[in-house]
């Protein structure tokens, strides 16, 4: 336990260099554990507080606190805002000339800073190690610690020289590793590649009770209409219109100003002023109605915006909840909803097959990387698919309810019709086990050398070239399920959502099993799948209130 002293000279020290009057629990919590010399992984979402779980330390502990941050440009912001909080704090990256470099390091060894702030890639810069070994370094708090592994959104090779690092030193520091990144498997490796010994485990602040979530189904070709009457019932309101693609913001924005919406566009496409511009003009309520790619929202703090619309399907729950999240700051009711349809996870697993990495990364770690991707890919498409509550599966992803023992503990939530579209039954619930059973049984025979349209017309029994030529008429699947075409597709789909199943990306995709196959042929296993009743697949969401 950290003793009272050290935590009293804590809470002070938020008050009177911070301006803060109590802790947040997630806080206290990081706190009180580096103050007591132990490790700690904080998991909480953007805008938790993440800073003054080290930034208090920092000062309480005596020597140089030293914090690892890929956020280089961010450096000298977050160093000047500390100086006017009366902390001592400095920085050491690129920006610097090596003169600039010289004379942190020797006021450094003076005792003249409580924090530096470094980039990862200066733990393996010789001057910096050596400077390291001679000075008093009692704690290394590791921002962004997701980048440590390959399973996140941003892996960066540079980070696995921080573990190193801290094993090198004479005597080893308490090191905090703080995140919004945790998935199990994220998590896993911050613990083993950074050296943590038995971390204190917290995890806060993901629920938010004024939001409301709502999944939809909707054909690409109903989008439009879909979102005219959601944004009608909420006219006068501010809202942001997530897009996948530059090309589909463009089209969006034209229609919706066409409709008379004062409106706005962003994407990294336009150029600097534009987007400064329009930023700005959503901020101030000129064009209440933004919509953009996932380009925009880092730092924007609006906190009128009364709903987020998704009209595509994002690339993982985290990019999901992080931008519905910007819904509702204001703590008033908020709407999230999301649009989505098979072609999104198209567009999803093209995206991950195509995209280029920010750093060199070796053919291999770029193939790791990928792999990543298309779990969190699949993370997301469950919850489209999901027929459970859906905040309850977003605070599940995050580990919203593991206490610091590590124990899990039941998530509480608000349920019933605010919670979400699930809670509120606005989907009708289908059992599709049977053909989900067919599925699992002509993939099984099909040994995985075929994409989702053959097995769907093997299952059927259809007479196509491609069932011909290759004699699958003969298979003992071959018209083993007469379900209709559209709900077997989504079907596999669900099954590969669920990893029963895996879909292979490239230019033949195929279906073969997947992490959790055998279950599929466990006697309890069951397939729910949800569906918006025909009547109300017209009508608009209710609106919060
Ligand atoms: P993160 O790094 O988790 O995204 P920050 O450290 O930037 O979050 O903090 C987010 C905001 O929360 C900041 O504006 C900060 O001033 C505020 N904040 C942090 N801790 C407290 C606290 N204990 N009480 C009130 N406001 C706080």
């Amino acid at each position: 336990m950290a003793d009272r002293g050290s935590l009293e000279a804590a809470q002070e020290i938020l008050r009177t260099h911070f301006g803060y009057d109590r802790f947040r629990p997630g806080q206290e919590a990081v706190v009180r554990a580096v103050l007591a010399g132990r490790d700690a992984l904080a998991v909480m979402p953007t805008g938790a507080g993440k800073s003054i779980c080290y930034q208090v330390p920092a000062v309480v502990l005596p020597g140089l606190t030293v914090v690892v941050s890929p956020l280089v440009s961010l450096m000298a912001d977050q160093v000047r805002s500390l100086k006017e909080a009366g902390v001592r704090g400095s920085y050491l990256n690129s920006t610097l000339t090596p003169a600039q470099q010289s004379e942190v390091l020797a006021r450094a060894r003076a005792g003249a800073y409580d924090v530096m702030y470094v980039a990862p890639e200066r733990l393996a810069d010789p001057r910096f190690v050596q400077f390291a070994a001679e000075a008093a370094i009692p704690f290394v708090a590791v921002d962004e610690a997701h980048c440590v592994s390959q399973w996140g959104q941003d892996f960066r090779p540079s980070y696995l020289a921080v573990g190193d690092f801290i094993a090198a030193l004479p005597t080893r520091p308490v090191v905090a590793a703080l995140t919004a990144t945790a998935t199990e498997r994220v998590r896993a490796d911050i613990v083993r590649l950074l050296g943590l010994r038995e971390p204190a485990l917290t995890v806060t602040g993901f629920d938010r009770p004024n939001l409301r979530f709502a999944v939809e189904r909707c054909e690409a070709r109903r989008k439009t209409a879909r979102l005219d009457a959601f944004i009608d019932e909420r006219q006068a309101e501010s809202g942001i219109v997530y897009c996948a693609k530059r090309a589909t913001v463009e089209e969006v924005c034209d229609h919706l100003r066409e409709r008379g919406i004062a409106v706005t566009r962003y994407h990294a496409g336009l150029s600097a002023a534009e987007r400064e511009r329009n930023q700005r003009a959503f901020v101030a309520d000129n064009a209440p109605v933004m919509v953009a790619t996932n380009a925009f929202g880092m730092g924007i703090d609006k906190s009128n915006v009364s709903y987020v619309v998704h009209y595509n399907m994002p690339g993982s729950v985290e990019a999901y909840y992080q931008e519905a999240g910007r819904a509702g700051r204001d703590g008033s009711p908020a709407d999230c909803l999301l649009l989505w349809c098979d072609a999104d996870i198209a567009t999803g697993r093209f995206f991950i097959e195509q995209e280029s990495s920010n750093e060199a990364l070796t053919p291999e770690e770029a193939e790791v990387v990928r792999a990543g991707r298309r779990r969190m890919l699949e993370a997301m498409v469950g919850y489209c698919y999901t027929t459970d509550c859906l905040r309850r599966y977003l605070l599940r992803y995050f580990g919203e309810g593991v206490g610091t023992t590590g124990a899990p503990q039941e998530v509480t939530l608000s349920g019933g019709e605010r919670c979400c579209s699930n809670c509120a039954g606005e989907m009708e619930v289908v059992d599709v086990t049977a053909e989900a059973r067919a599925v699992m049984r002509c993939v099984h025979e099909l040994r995985g050398r075929f994409g989702k349209t053959v097995v769907v017309d093997v299952l059927r029994g259809a007479d196509t070239e491609a069932i011909r030529s290759r004699g699958l008429s003969r298979a003992a699947a071959y018209g083993s399920c007469k379900a209709a075409r559209p709900l077997l597709m989504e079907v596999v789909e669900l099954l590969a959502a669920g990893d029963y199943l895996t879909i292979t990306e490239g230019k033949y995709p195929v279906v073969c099993a997947g992490g959790r196959y055998r279950e599929a042929a466990r006697d309890d296993f069951r397939l729910l799948m949800k569906r918006l009743p025909a009547k109300t697949a017209r009508a608009a969401v209710p609106k919060a209130t």
